[in-house]
């Protein structure tokens, strides 16, 4: 197709996955698609397999041919992997190892995860609304190094029977690059990090408050505080509004980034990135979901978010993403609920029809 040299086409990787990922995925690339329509930003697609789904045809969780794709793309829009009936595989060969490969070998390193309340929402949250209302963060993880990846790991035999035993290290270009992202993100929204580590324990950690410390050097419009871990954990669920964006490792981020998405009440309406020096993926926080798959109950909303994110982070169409963000508010305003948020007096719809109804949302937004 030739195109006039003001028409930007943007390649996307789609890998549905499993369970809820392809009902999902669908209603986002159909909010993609009319973006394309409305603006001059134009999308390619093209599919890739990745999880349980790529285990059924070729035996591996994440083929040769997925990673070549992703690694071509502009950006990679992810569904869900995990897929009960592999549950019992080794651990290389579950649907999960996908998401550690294509972190990995995309350099994926970090984790954004913003945590938004939407007005409409707020009975949804377990918290007491004058503790949640008007909430905004968002925490920043490492994403490739830590525990997780830190060698060496390993389960040995012993004396006293087996050991299993993992490492956590972090060097000085891991914590600065990351550091970085997160004085940057915090530049554009309200100019706060909040360092997460373990620093009176952990000589990991003191490293971590160092480099941190040093790096803010570089940002003097940021105000940098430090908090230890068990404190934010406590401070997430007592204060949240006072945190902007919150800087951790990959152990610390995982278990913070879950505690601060239930704040806002639901799972399905949770959007993540993960950005690298030359690739993204972006993906909801949810998993697979298998209870609720193939039954047009899933919310897509959290999926409809991760791409507004990709407009934003990617393709730096601020005007698109807030038009998706905004959007995905007013149908909620408008008491349009899927199952999982469904509320007293809502309309109760499937995931296609939120999906429709985002669509002409965002649609009206680009055309007034
Ligand atoms: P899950 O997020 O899939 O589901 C937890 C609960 O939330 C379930 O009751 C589910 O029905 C509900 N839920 C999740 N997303 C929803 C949505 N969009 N709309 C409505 N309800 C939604 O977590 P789980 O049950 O612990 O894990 C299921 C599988 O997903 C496992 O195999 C797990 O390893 C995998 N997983 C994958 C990812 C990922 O791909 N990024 C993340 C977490 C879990």
């Amino acid at each position: 197709m030739k195109t006039s040299s003001n028409i930007k086409v943007k390649k996307i990787v789609v890998l549905p996955g499993d369970g809820i990922g392809p009902e999902v995925v669908a209603e986002a690339v159909k909010v993609l698609s009319v973006i394309a329509e409305n603006s001059d930003l134009k999308f390619s697609f093209e599919e890739g397999i990745a999880g349980g789904v790529a285990l059924e045809q070729q035996g591996i969780p994440l083929p040769e041919e997925t990673l070549k794709l992703c690694q071509q793309s502009d950006a990679v829009l992810l569904g869900a992997v995990g897929d009960p009936r592999w549950d019992n595989n080794p651990s290389h060969l579950r649907p999960e190892m996908a998401l550690l490969g294509l972190r990995e070998k995309l350099g994926l390193f970090a984790n954004l995860r913003p945590a938004k309340l939407y007005p409409s929402l707020i009975d949804a949250s377990t918290l007491k609304k004058e503790v949640i209302e008007g909430i905004d963060l968002l925490v920043v993880r490492e994403l490739t190094g830590g525990i997780y990846f830190s060698q060496p790991k390993g389960i040995k035999k012993t004396p006293n029977g087996e050991c299993g035993f993992n490492t956590l290290s972090y060097n000085t270009f891991e914590i600065e690059r990351i550091a970085k992202v997160a004085f940057q993100l915090a530049l554009k929204r309200r100019r706060k990090v909040t360092s997460v580590d373990k620093a009176n324990v952990l000589e990991s950690s003191q490293l971590w408050r160092k480099v941190v410390t040093q790096v803010a050097k570089e940002y003097p419009t940021v105000e940098l505080n430090h908090l230890y871990v068990d404190n934010c954990a406590m401070q997430l669920v007592r204060n949240p509004k006072q945190f902007d964006v919150i800087l951790t490792g990959n152990l610390f981020g995982d278990i913070l980034s879950d505690e601060a998405a239930m704040l806002t009440g639901s799972i399905g309406m949770l959007p993540s990135a993960s950005l690298g020096e030359k690739h993204a993926m972006y993906e909801p926080v949810h998993g697979s979901a298998p209870d609720i798959a193939g039954l047009g109950v899933a919310n897509p909303l959290a999926t409809i978010a991760s791409v507004a994110m990709m407009l934003r982070y990617s393709f730096e169409q601020v005007k698109q993403a807030e038009a998706i963000e905004n959007s995905i508010a007013s149908v909620l305003e408008q008491g349009y609920r899927t199952k999982d948020i469904m509320q007293e007096g809502c309309h109760l719809v499937s995931t296609q029809t939120m999906g429709n109804l985002v669509a002409e949302q965002v649609k009206q937004h680009l055309n007034t």
